[in-house]
């Protein structure tokens, strides 16, 4: 599965407060020092809510963590009356090479429609954040059968106007919402069956040389138990995790990749 560095991304929802967050942070980090964890081999990041990130921010500085970090959102706009928004700018200046967009649960709960993500995507870009555009269907979607058909037009609504070196960068996360902390997990093959269809619409929009690039996850009740065989699917290029991101040791273990 692995033309590109592998990507594992653990989503902590609105879990952990700023002193909780810092503790798994460092319970991680001690657990995959301890494991010997190959930093060059595997790219592993963080999505804390946006008050951890300072903390997060001082830890890993101060302690050379190789651990990545983002925020779980962004605004589309810069600065401003946008009372509770926070801006990519912010996010740049704390340190985070990486920002969520459009969840599932952003989706829902929060209406953000295809064409707000498409701007959050170009917004993280300007700021210097790479996005991690999510995308995937429903229980109903999926019953009916175009899930395909679905997923790929949330991810061309996504990325529309993207610059080939911004899509090449981009990283996508298939995530089926009937999946999402619910202890259904897709099969390995339908992780490939998306992650495969979604590289050729790259491929379609981009061309071949750039859409061999972007980094694409599967996620949906990930458990350090299936997290291999889904790794192992050619076009799956790593995992975005939630639940089980904030148990340290079962988070270190899908890192390793092993049960
Ligand atoms: C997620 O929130 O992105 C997710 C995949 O959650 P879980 O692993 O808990 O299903």
């Amino acid at each position: 599965a692995f033309d590109r560095k592998p990507f594992i991304a653990g989503n902590w929802k609105m879990n952990m407060d700023h002193v909780q967050g810092i503790t798994l942070l460092q319970k991680l980090a001690w657990t995959l020092s301890d494991a010997k964890h190959d930093y060059n081999r595997v790219e592993v990041a963080v999505f804390p809510p946006f008050t951890d990130l300072r903390g997060v921010q001082t830890l890993v500085q101060g302690d050379d963590l190789h651990i990545a970090y983002g925020g779980q959102d962004l605004s589309p706009f810069d600065s401003g009356a946008y009372t509770g928004d926070i801006s990519g700018q912010f996010l740049n200046k704390l340190g985070c090479a990486y920002v969520l967009v459009g969840h599932s649960e952003r989706r829902t709960i929060h209406n953000e429609s295809d064409d707000v993500l498409n701007a959050k995507v170009k917004a993280a870009f300007k700021h210097g954040v790479t996005p991690v555009l999510c995308v995937g269907e429903g229980l109903e979607v999926r019953q009916a059968g175009t899930h395909v058909d679905h997923t790929l037009q949330q991810l061309r609504a996504g990325v529309a106007g993207l610059a080939n070196e911004q899509a090449a960068e981009l990283v996508v996360a298939y995530e089926p919402v009937w999946a999402i902390g619910t202890g259904e997990v897709a099969g390995p093959e339908d992780a490939q069956e998306m992650c495969a269809a979604i590289r050729a619409e790259l491929e379609s929009l981009f061309g071949a040389e750039t859409a061999g690039k972007p980094r694409l996850l599967y996620g949906g009740s990930v458990k350090a138990n299936n997290a291999a065989a889904i790794l192992q699917e050619r076009d799956v290029d790593g995992l975005l995790v939630g639940g089980a991101s904030l148990d340290p040791a079962e988070f270190a273990n899908i890192v390793r990749f092993e049960s």
